[in-house]
């Protein structure tokens, strides 16, 4: 009996996968991935006599049937997924089967399109003093939202929101934005397929015009949209400067200064 490793493949990119992930598609015997949402470059990691399939027109049964009978065949077996397996990844629905059938599983990190999107963007999801928390959101679809997750609550906060699965109705996310407080001026960048070679688009825009220039473009699917105050940071005069900087700042590990006594853990 094998075991089933859930590897996220990344945003797209074929060596944004982990040196992990490359490392097991090498040896798996049977690779299964979202047709729909991995590039298929990343599948250059796997040996040449690897089974691969497409999961985009199986239901959750017929994965999870795919899944059981491969591992009975093979000691490597690997569900590829887009970005990091552990964000809308379904990965409880797919491992409890594989539970039941005493078939160990294994999770291997990826690199979340949410990261993706941001560096695509130049982009930094925190700025010091101005948002030091991000909110990985959607809004609901077939999968209801929690009811104390709306995205009017979440984006009350005024972090930094990175919101999934949204894009098609990207007028129905900017109007939960302004009804949260956001002003209609308020930064958003669209990223389109980050890290896919030749496919990446990044847009910018306000809340006000950000859903007619992903209209314009065609963006209706595949894509992150950044909300935040941290957006644009590079092109603002610098007004707070990071404590991280500051000579008077202790840091555990520069010289001349106390060490571990400062409470600090920054990076
Ligand atoms: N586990 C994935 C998310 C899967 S949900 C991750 O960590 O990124 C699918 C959603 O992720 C898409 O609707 C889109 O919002 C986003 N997404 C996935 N790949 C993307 C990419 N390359 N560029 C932009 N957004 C992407």
């Amino acid at each position: 009996m094998g075991k089933v490793w859930f590897v996220g493949a990344g945003p797209g990119a074929s060596d944004l996968i982990t040196v992990r992930g490359a490392r097991l598609l090498g040896e798996a015997g049977a690779i299964l991935y979202t047709g729909s949402l991995v590039a298929e470059t990343v599948l250059e990691w796997a040996s040449k006599d690897c089974e691969i399939a497409d999961s985009k027109s199986m239901d959750l049964e017929q994965v999870n049937a795919w899944l059981l009978d491969r591992a009975s065949r093979h000691e490597t077996v690997v569900r590829l997924q887009t970005g990091d397996p552990t964000l809308y990844g379904v990965v409880a629905e797919l491992a409890r089967p594989l539970d039941a059938a005493g078939i160990p599983i294994g999770i291997v990190s990826g690199v979340s399109s949410a990261m993706a999107s941001a560096a695509a963007a130049g982009e930094s999801l925190t700025l010091p003093e101005v948002t030091q928390t991000v909110i990985f959101t959607r809004l609901s679809g077939r999968t209801k939202m929690p009811e104390s997750e709306s995205l009017v609550s979440l984006a009350a906060h005024g972090c930094t929101l990175c919101i999934f699965l949204s894009i098609d109705r990207i007028d129905a996310v900017v109007a939960q934005l302004q009804e949260a407080g956001w002003a209609s001026s308020a930064s958003v960048v669209v990223v389109h397929k980050a890290t896919w070679p030749g496919e990446e688009q990044v847009l910018r825009g306000t809340l006000e015009d950000i859903a007619g220039r992903c209209r314009a473009e065609g963006i209706d699917r595949q894509a992150l949209i950044l909300v935040s105050p941290a957006l644009g940071a590079r092109s603002r005069p610098q007004t707070r400067t990071s404590k991280l900087y500051d000579n008077a700042f202790p840091r555990r590990f520069r010289p001349g200064h106390n060490r571990g006594n400062s409470g600090t853990d920054r990076d």
